[in-house]
């Protein structure tokens, strides 16, 4: 059993979150990908009120793989950690 990371259901599988979070992540993920790839300087702060994207949530997306080189912007820029 894993627990959702959106919803915080417990669910069978290996994602990171439920069935019914799955689109929601992926337009969150869409949301900030298009922020990252349109703008030069990557605040958080900005990412989250431009996105809608909760802080929990954002930093999951930057832990992974495919926002990488935007989380190493991110945390040299605004000079935190997740
Ligand atoms: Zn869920």
């Amino acid at each position: 059993m894993k627990r959702c990371n959106r919803c915080g259901c417990f669910f069978i599988g290996t994602e990171e979150v439920c069935a019914n979070c799955i689109p929601n992540d992926n337009n969150d993920k869409a949301k900030l990908s298009d922020y990252c790839s349109t703008n030069t300087v990557l605040s958080f702060e900005d990412m989250i009120d431009k996105t809608g994207v909760s802080p929990a949530n954002l930093s999951r997306y930057l832990s992974m793989n495919e926002f990488l080189q935007y989380s190493k912007k991110v945390k040299k820029e605004n000079d935190i950690g997740f």
